[in-house]
């Protein structure tokens, strides 16, 4: 595995594998890396000749006050686990690299990036578009990888490749969860044994969900509920939001009419909570991104 800090050194890189007819498979992180950036990047690795992975804890998809500077890093651990896995690139790259002195250019993706998590953190999606439409120019992959965890971040990263008629394929693949259900997240290292614990009725409250729907419920409301209830018995959480919405264009079902139904094969559940000072997030999906 090779590991390149410099942007010109790996352009120059991708530049020789392009030459060479090798499809580029590309899995950005923010590094502390566990099974489900994994699973990216084993995905990455079936599907394309070089896979190339970033770790770039990216400062402007935080707010101040945010957890930037506590974000957790173990980039030894990631190393090996990275080479484990065979990944040919680690690419990575100091802040100034990404944003050098006089930086100014931000890339939006406007309506979706404002609901959900966008509404507690309305400048977050555009720093993530940011950061991710410039490592898709320096890598120039065929294929990225991107986990449905982040639900509302992979479909605005596809409309960011529509509407800026990208070259590259965005692949999106399923949540992993540690066997007690929690979403596996880099921000489950903050949670005491009693936060982590209170932290499972956000799984449970949308996998419950998620049965009566398959048991026919379709009142996005009464979706709703049904995780609120579930968040409610958890002493330690404070729920941000809990939406149902469209999958395409993240709208809520039941913004204009209470009793609205969701559709079956087009729709995101998705909750964030905070348990204590750690922002979590999970969801189900009913469609494809
Ligand atoms: P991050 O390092 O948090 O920026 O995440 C990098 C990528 O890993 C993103 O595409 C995330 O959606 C994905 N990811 C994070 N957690 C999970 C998970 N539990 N299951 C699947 N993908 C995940």
């Amino acid at each position: 595995m090779k590991l390149i800090k410099a942007t010109a050194e790996i352009k120059k890189d991708m530049k020789k594998h392009r030459f060479r007819g090798r499809s580029i498979g590309f899995v950005p992180t923010m590094g502390t890396l566990h099974q489900g950036h994994l699973s990216l990047v084993e995905q990455s690795k079936k599907e394309n000749n070089i896979t190339v992975v970033s770790i770039f804890v990216n400062p402007t998809q935080f707010a101040p006050g945010e957890d930037f500077a506590a974000y957790p890093r173990d980039f030894e651990t990631d190393k090996k686990a990275l080479r484990e896995l065979g990944v040919d690139i680690l690419f990575l790259p100091g802040g100034r690299e990404i944003y050098p002195d006089g930086y100014s250019t931000y890339v939006e993706v406007e309506k979706p990036g404002q609901v959900l998590c966008g509404r507690t953190r309305p400048t977050h999606f555009r720093g993530v578009t940011t950061v991710v439409l410039k490592l898709f120019n320096i890598v120039t992959p065929d294929n990225a990888y991107f986990g449905r965890k982040d639900a509302q971040q992979a479909v605005i990263i596809k409309k960011m490749v529509k509407d800026l008629d990208l070259d590259v394929t965005i692949r999106t693949l399923p949540i992993v969860r540690a066997a007690d259900g929690l979403a596996l997240s880099s921000r489950n290292t903050y949670l005491s044994r009693d936060e982590r614990e209170a932290a499972l009725a956000l799984s449970r409250g949308l996998r419950k969900a998620e049965q009566f729907v398959g048991d026919g419920l379709r009142k996005a409301a009464d979706i709703k509920q049904i995780i609120e209830k579930e968040l409610e018995t958890g002493e330690l959480i404070k729920i941000d939001y809990i939406e149902v919405v469209s999958l395409t264009t993240l709208e809520p079902f039941d913004a204009g009419n209470k009793d609205a139904e969701i559709d079956v094969n087009n729709t995101l559940t998705a909750a964030a909570i905070w348990v204590g000072k750690t922002r979590l997030i999970d969801n189900f999906i009913l469609g494809d991104i």
